[in-house]
């Protein structure tokens, strides 16, 4: 019997002597004549929670080299450690980005949107897929009555303008947390800022709201800014950043953002600051509060960056905490 490890199964011993074992004698073996499909399938997950459905809808990811400087306050060896340890590739980052649709029954609500349809141009298909998933998923973006941002990074508002510059959701109310809207807008703010990164984050999101006129609603924190859906305060990443309990029927689920960007770098490492975290020591106070509470009170999350689709269970491991992913639901 041959033995089964990693160098007879490469050099296809195994393969071999088992297709001589097992082969019926009276069949040649199929062709395999099917052309490769080249092509993901579209990508969105529906659950129910309570009375609400909820979908989550892939917008794609962005894979880049790994900057020395991602998390600020580690050494990149500990980074890479972790990307190994996580089964991810040495010195590439991937960040999925996953905004969510909430069919109330009464109500249709997006809720963050995406790098915008432009951006998949840009990235040759692999970002920017929210719009031509959502169709896939059988929602008409004409549908939609409110789109809930959290904050006004690109991959979160982007998707609100068509590549043309139209509001993507024509029928729909705008809500941006309220912090969040008169800091970006303020010119004072704007000409404060001394990198490159932010000048940047300052543009686009004026180049977003402008396009819209700036015909949004700003929200507090801890308002029903929906039906079953609270805003709860998760500053930090950026000054006016939100995150949601969304309820319904008994059942809840938090709707982070970016309360951690990946799971496997900043939930399993709550102290680490990634370099896009703007008051890198509130948004780690922030995340070791919203993850003791998830894991004490067994909350499912919806994560933004989280692998798709982006919705888990959170315990404490060690020095920090590990997600473990919902799994597939073949019926509603
Ligand atoms: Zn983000």
């Amino acid at each position: 019997m041959t033995e089964l490890n990693r160098r007879a199964l490469l050099s296809g011993a195994v393969a071999a002597s088992a297709a001589t074992a097992l082969a019926p004698l009276a069949h040649s073996p199929a062709l395999a004549a099917m052309p490769l499909a080249g092509a993901q399938a579209p990508g969105w997950y529906r659950y129910k929670l309570g009375d609400y459905e909820i979908t989550a809808v892939t917008d794609g990811r962005s894979t880049f080299k790994l900057p020395d400087t991602f998390v600020v306050n580690v050494k990149k060896d500990e980074v890479n450690a972790a990307l190994l340890a996580a089964h991810m590739e040495k010195d590439m980052m991937t960040i999925p980005y996953t905004p969510v649709v909430i069919n109330t029954g009464a109500k249709l609500i997006v809720m963050d949107t995406g790098t915008g349809e432009a951006n998949f141009t840009r990235s040759k298909g692999t970002g920017g897929q929210f719009h031509a998933n959502l169709k896939a998923a059988g929602i008409d973006r004409n549908a939609v009555d409110l789109v809930i941002i959290s904050h006004f990074h690109g991959d979160h508002i982007n998707g609100l303008i068509t590549p043309d510059g139209k509001p993507s959701f024509p029928n729909a109310e705008i809500l941006v947390p309220a912090v969040e809207m008169k800091y970006f807008m303020d010119d004072g703010e704007m000409s404060r800022q001394t990198t490159d990164r932010m000048k940047g984050v300052f543009a686009g999101a004026r180049k977003v709201f402008d396009a819209l006129h700036r015909k949004v609603t700003p929200y507090e924190a801890g308002k029903e800014v929906a039906p079953g859906i609270t805003s709860v305060a998760t500053h930090g990443h950026t000054p006016g950043h939100m995150s949601y309990v969304v309820a319904s029927g008994g059942k809840t689920v938090f709707v982070q953002a970016d309360v951690t960007n990946h799971p496997a770098l900043f939930a399993r490492n709550p102290g680490w600051h990634a370099f896009f975290d703007q008051d890198a020591n509130m948004a780690e106070a922030t995340r070791r509060k919203v993850y003791d509470m998830l894991a004490a009170d067994k909350m499912m999350v919806q994560g933004f960056h989280y692998p798709f689709p982006s919705v888990a269970y959170v315990e404490k491991a060690g020095s920090g905490y590990r997600e473990i992913p919902v799994a597939w639901n073949p019926t509603l």
